[in-house]
């Protein structure tokens, strides 16, 4: 409405310039070069003003034609550019379909019409690991790596392809650097204390785990036995006496329960000379949760006694928790040896119910021992096969038993991963655990076939 009544406004003026023009009398004339021009002075200025009408069109066509070319190229470069944001779109639908071909002919469209590599390498990655083809994926993922506006991106892609290889000593590295790009990524932490952890890297593996634990990555539960098995670990392997000791008296406060840590704890305090804090240190976890481990520790530390004094060097551990099972059988055993078959009978007498083969086999040797019975020892030997196992240290990773405690699993490498409990009825694999102290890793007593003598 403002620009039509402008229009008219300067149309009026044209015309009114125009018959102001007309009507002006005057004459004007020009002679130059051997010309001669003779008109009115209306007629001149509309010439004028017609010239430079003419010149102002022209102009307007020379910055035209200046910038065509530009303005062609724009517009076939702004087409491109939709077309390949379509197929990249399309694409990354091809890829949450699973059409592995469909989304691999759309990533290489993208990356033809789009000059965003970013985009592009990731969606042709993921097209190609799709249809199955991991070097041409994980060369897309390099390619990312070395940009570092996608370096993260491809980190993340390597590192899932080194975890499905198997490949843990890549995959450290390779979360090492992502970390490091992107510190408070739950997953990211949760995985690199996981590989830390798993190649050993105790120092390193504390600092991911604190931190996890700090941004809520893992609950506190989690972190406090990850933090203790860690301790009990890096106190097994140092050779300082004294670092050792105060890495386990750590362990044992946050995790009074753990019996590796006290046997550890105990163990070195007797090394020392210290006998009153390595049987402190065992008592108070005792008492916290009685375990065979600390039971071997605590014979372990009065190896020279008669059967008799070892009897009673028992019971002073199992006046706490005198009910328990581990108590009852450490106490028969050492009563047997003790040759008090009575006694013996009296402890075993409840467990007998439900025996498992440490059970049948202290039962045979009261009904061989006591009575000379070998028809009712032979009857709970027989048992044996069919009884409930007794509690082992299980890989909950993969399956796989011993009789000690590790803080990573022999046969998988898998941290923490060993619980108290007892195995499946499966064949069982003795692996030797790869680091032990020298209490934990005591046999189990073995079962002497004859009346051991009593002293
Ligand atoms: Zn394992």
């Amino acid at each position: 409405m403002r620009r039509t009544l402008l229009y008219l406004i300067q149309l009026a003026l044209i015309v009114a310039v125009a018959i102001w023009l007309a009507e002006q009398p005057g004459e004007v004339r020009i002679d130059w070069m051997g010309w001669r021009v003779e008109t009115s002075a209306a007629i001149l200025a509309l010439l004028v003003l017609a010239l430079v009408w003419v010149l102002a069109v022209l102009r307007g066509m020379w910055l035209w034609l200046r910038r065509a070319p530009g303005q062609f190229v724009e517009a076939r470069r702004e087409r491109r550019r939709e077309e390949g944001y379509e197929a990249l779109g399309r694409g990354l639908a091809a890829v949450a379909a699973g059409d592995a071909s469909e989304a691999r002919r759309l990533a290489r469209k993208a990356s033809n019409l789009l000059d965003e590599p970013p985009l592009t390498r990731l969606l042709s990655a993921q097209a190609a690991q799709l249809g199955g083809d991991e070097v041409e994926a994980e060369r897309q993922f390099e390619a990312m790596r070395a940009d570092p506006a996608t370096e993260f991106i491809g980190l993340r892609g390597l590192l899932a392809k080194a975890l499905r290889d198997g490949d843990r000593e890549r995959a450290l590295a390779l979360a090492e650097r992502a970390l490091e790009l992107k510190p408070g990524l739950p997953w990211l932490l949760k995985q690199t204390f996981s590989l830390q952890a798993e190649a050993g890297k105790w120092r390193a593996a504390m600092g991911t785990l604190a931190d996890a634990a700090g941004r809520g990555a893992v609950t506190k539960e989690v972190a406090r036995r990850a933090r203790t098995a860690m301790l009990t670990a890096r106190a097994e392997e140092t050779d300082d006496p004294g670092e050792a000791k105060h890495l386990l008296i750590e362990a044992v406060d946050l995790s009074p329960c753990f019996a590796p840590a006290a046997v550890g704890l105990a163990h070195r305090h007797a090394t020392a000379g210290a006998q009153r804090k390595a049987i402190k240190a065992l008592e108070r976890a005792w008492s916290a949760a009685p375990h065979p481990d600390l039971m071997r520790a605590w014979i372990a530390l009065k190896v020279d006694a008669s059967a008799l004094d070892r009897l009673r060097w028992l019971q002073r551990l199992t006046q706490t928790h005198a009910d328990n099972r581990e108590s009852r059988l450490a106490l028969a055993e050492a009563s047997l040896d003790a040759q008090l078959w009575g006694e013996a009978r009296r402890l075993l007498q409840d467990l007998a119910s439900q025996p498992t083969p440490r059970v049948v086999r202290l039962m045979a040797r009261v009904e061989r021992e006591e009575r000379n019975d070998i028809e009712a020892a032979r009857a709970w030997l027989e048992r044996q096969p069919s009884a409930e196992p007794d509690p082992l240290w299980v890989c909950s990773a993969c399956g796989a038993q011993s009789t000690g405690w590790a803080a990573r699993c022999g046969n998988c490498s898998a941290f923490d991963s060993l619980d108290w409990k007892p195995p499946p009825r499966i064949q069982r694999i003795e692996r030797p655990p790869p680091m032990l102290s020298q209490a934990a890793s005591e046999p189990v007593p073995e079962i002497p076939p004859t009346p051991a003598a009593s002293g």
